[in-house]
C-alpha cells in the first residue's frame, strides 16, 4: 500500500476539462455530458458525464470483484488507509474547499467547515476495529457459547445533493468501507469535483483499486444503481420526494435503505430568551449557505410580546448581509446553486406575497457588481406568516425566513409537531424547564437548545424523523456502523459423547 507524500499537489485531474467518473481509476467523460456552473459567475465552469446503466454496471462489477479481499482485510488495516486518507483530507483541505466554493457558492470558509465536519466522521471510522467488536456470552446453556458478530453487507452505494459535496458523502463511504464494504458514490451532478478529489485522495491513501468508486450523473444512474442486484443497500440524502420513491422501490427490491430528505426547522424563540443571541442564531443558520443547508433554520417562532422587537432587529441584519463571490474575504452569503433554483425561490417569495404573508425584506433583483451574470438572490424576511400558507409548508431551500408569532410555549410545540417535516429544532430560552419541556415533547429528530443548527457530532448519528428520514437508523454514529453491516448470531458446543437426539426446542439447561 502507498504511503503518504510529504507534499503532495492537489488532484489537479480531478478538475481539469469534462469531469468523468472514477472505476478502479480516472475514466475519461463520453456520452451525455451536463453543465456544472460557477454561481457567482453565472458562466460553465466545467461539463461532468453522465453516467448510463452501462456506466453503472461496470463499476458494480468492479466494486464486486473488489470486495472478498477487502472484507477480509482485517479492521485495523482498514483503519490505517483511512488513516491516511485523513491526513491527506487535511491537506488538502483548502483546495478541496476552493472547488467547492466554485461549484457550490458557499462562502470559502464555510466549505472549509463542511469538510471538517465530514473529517471529523472519518476520524471516527478510524476507531472500526473498536466499533466492530462483537457481544459474547459465556455459558448461555451448560457447556454453551453464544457469540454476535457484524459483518459488511457487499457493495453498498451513496447517492448524494448538492448542498455538501464533501461532507454528506463523508457520512457513508468512510463508515462502509471501515466496516469491509466496497462503495459507488453518485454524487450531486451539480458539484460533482469535489467527489473525484476525494477519490484520488483515497488511491493516494492505498485504497485498492475498485473498493471506492464514482458514476457521475443524474435520475437514469440512481435507477441502475437502485435496480442493480448486486448493490445491497444504499444511502440517499437528498429531497423527499426522491427519498420517498428510493425507500419504497429499495424494499421491494429487498435493499437496506436509509433515505433522509427535506427540512423545515423551526428556531423557537421564547420571550425570556437572550434577543441579541436569538437574532445572530437566526441570522446564521437562515442566511448561511444562502439558506442551502439541510439545517437550515427557516422558520422562526416568536412566542408572546417580544415579536415585534425581534423583526426589526432582523429586518436590521438581512439589509446588512454581505452578498457575494464566496471567494472574496468578508462576504457572508454566496449565491444559490443554480438559474433554476433562484427562479424557484423567486417563485415562492412572489407566492408569499400573493398569498398574504408581510415582506418585511425582499432579496428579488439582487444585483452583485462585476457578478451581473451570479445566481444572486438577497436575504429576504417574511412577517405574519400563517402554517396554511406555501410559504410554510414547503421547502424552499434559499435565504427565506418566515416568521410565525404564536402565543405560548405550548401552541410553539403544537406548530412544530404539526409539520410533517421533522429534521431540526432549536430554541432560545434561559429556562431550564422550558427547554425540557421541548426537548421531551417534541417530535423532531435533532434539537438544538440555544444552539442554532443541532448537527450532531460523528459519534452521535445524524437524522431526523417523519418526511425527513426514510428507514429505521440515522446516518454515521454507531447506527451508521449498524447501517453498513450486519449482525450473525453463532452459537457453539463442544460435546464429550453422545447425548442423543433432542426433539423439543432446545431450552438453557
Ligand atoms: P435532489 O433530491 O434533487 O438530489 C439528490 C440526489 O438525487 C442527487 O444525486 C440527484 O442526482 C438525485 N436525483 C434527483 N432527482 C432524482 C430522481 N427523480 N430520481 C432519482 N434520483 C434523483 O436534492 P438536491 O437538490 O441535490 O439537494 C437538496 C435537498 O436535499 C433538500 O431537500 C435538502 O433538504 C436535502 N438534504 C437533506 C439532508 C438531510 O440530512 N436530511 C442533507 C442535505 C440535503
Amino acid at each position: 500500500m502507498a504511503s503518504v507524500a510529504q507534499t503532495s499537489p492537489d488532484p489537479a485531474d480531478a478538475r481539469a476539462g469534462d469531469l468523468g467518473h472514477w472505476i478502479g481509476g480516472p475514466v475519461a467523460a463520453a456520452g451525455r455530458l451536463q453543465d456544472v456552473f460557477n454561481p457567482a459567475t453565472g458562466r460553465v465552469a466545467r461539463r461532468v458525464a453522465m453516467a448510463d446503466a452501462q456506466v453503472v454496471s461496470r463499476a458494480v462489477a468492479l466494486a464486486a470483484a473488489a470486495l472478498p479481499a477487502w472484507a477480509d482485510t482485517p479492521p485495523i488495516r482498514r483503519a490505517r488507509v483511512l488513516n491516511r486518507f485523513l491526513a491527506l483530507l487535511n491537506e488538502h483541505r483548502d483546495g478541496l474547499a476552493r472547488l467547492i466554493t466554485e461549484e457550490h457558492g458557499k462562502v470559502f470558509s464555510d466549505a472549509q467547515g463542511e469538510i471538517m465536519r465530514g473529517i471529523e466522521v472519518v476520524e471516527f471510522a478510524c476507531g472500526i476495529p473498536q466499533l466492530l467488536k462483537g457481544d459474547f456470552t459465556e455459558q448461555v446453556a451448560t457447556g454453551i457459547d453464544n457469540w454476535t458478530v457484524r459483518q459488511p453487507l457487499g457493495v453498498v452505494a451513496g447517492i448524494t445533493p448538492f448542498n455538501f459535496p464533501c461532507m454528506v458523502p463523508c457520512w457513508m463511504f468512510p463508515l462502509a468501507l471501515a466496516a469491509g464494504n466496497t462503495f459507488v458514490l453518485k454524487p450531486s451532478e451539480r458539484d460533482p469535483s469535489a467527489s473525484l478529489f476525494m477519490a484520488d485522495l483515497l488511491r493516494r491513501a492505498g485504497l485498492p483499486d475498485g473498493v471506492f468508486n464514482v458514476v457521475q450523473g443524474d435520475k437514469e444512474a440512481v435507477e441502475a444503481l437502485l435496480g442493480h442486484p448486486q448493490v445491497k443497500a444504499i444511502s440517499f440524502v437528498g429531497s423527499t420526494p426522491v427519498a420517498w420513491h428510493l425507500y419504497r422501490r429499495g424494499a421491494e427490491l429487498g435493499k437496506r435503505v436509509q433515505a433522509l430528505g427535506g427540512a423545515k426547522n423551526h428556531l423557537v424563540v421564547m420571550p425570556d430568551a437572550d434577543i441579541d443571541q436569538a437574532v445572530d442564531g437566526l441570522i446564521g443558520a437562515a442566511y448561511g449557505s444562502a439558506g442551502e443547508r439541510c439545517m437550515a433554520i427557516s422558520v422562526a417562532v416568536l412566542v408572546g410580546e417580544a415579536a415585534d422587537h425581534i423583526v426589526s432587529k432582523l429586518a436590521g441584519r438581512v439589509r446588512a448581509l454581505k452578498i457575494g463571490d464566496g471567494m472574496e474575504a468578508g462576504v457572508e452569503m454566496g449565491p444559490v446553486v443554480t438559474r433554476a433554483a433562484l427562479e424557484r425561490i423567486h417563485h415562492y417569495v412572489d407566492t408569499g406575497v400573493r398569498e398574504g404573508a408581510k415582506l418585511v425584506v425582499d432579496g428579488r433583483g439582487l444585483e452583485v457588481p462585476g457578478h451581473e451574470g451570479g445566481f444572486f438572490l438577497g436575504g429576504t424576511l417574511f412577517d405574519q406568516v400563517r402554517p396554511d400558507m406555501t410559504l410554510y409548508k414547503e421547502e424552499i431551500f434559499g435565504p427565506v425566513l418566515c416568521c410565525v408569532r404564536v402565543a405560548d410555549l405550548g401552541q410553539a410545540i403544537a406548530l412544530v409537531n404539526a409539520h410533517p417535516f421533522a429534521n431540526g429544532v432549536a430554541c432560545y430560552t434561559r429556562d431550564g424547564g422550558v427547554a425540557r419541556e421541548l426537548a421531551r415533547h417534541i417530535e423532531v429528530g435533532m434539537v438544538g437548545i440555544n444552539v442554532p443548527i443541532p448537527v450532531p457530532m460523528a459519534w452521535h448519528g445524524f437524522g431526523g424523523w417523519k418526511s425527513s428520514l426514510f428507514g429505521a437508523l440515522h446516518a454515521y454514529g454507531e447506527e451508521g456502523v449498524r447501517f453498513y453491516t450486519r449482525q450473525k448470531s453463532v452459537m457453539q458446543r463442544w460435546p464429550r459423547g453422545s447425548s442423543g437426539a433432542e426433539f423439543h426446542l432446545p431450552a438453557a439447561k
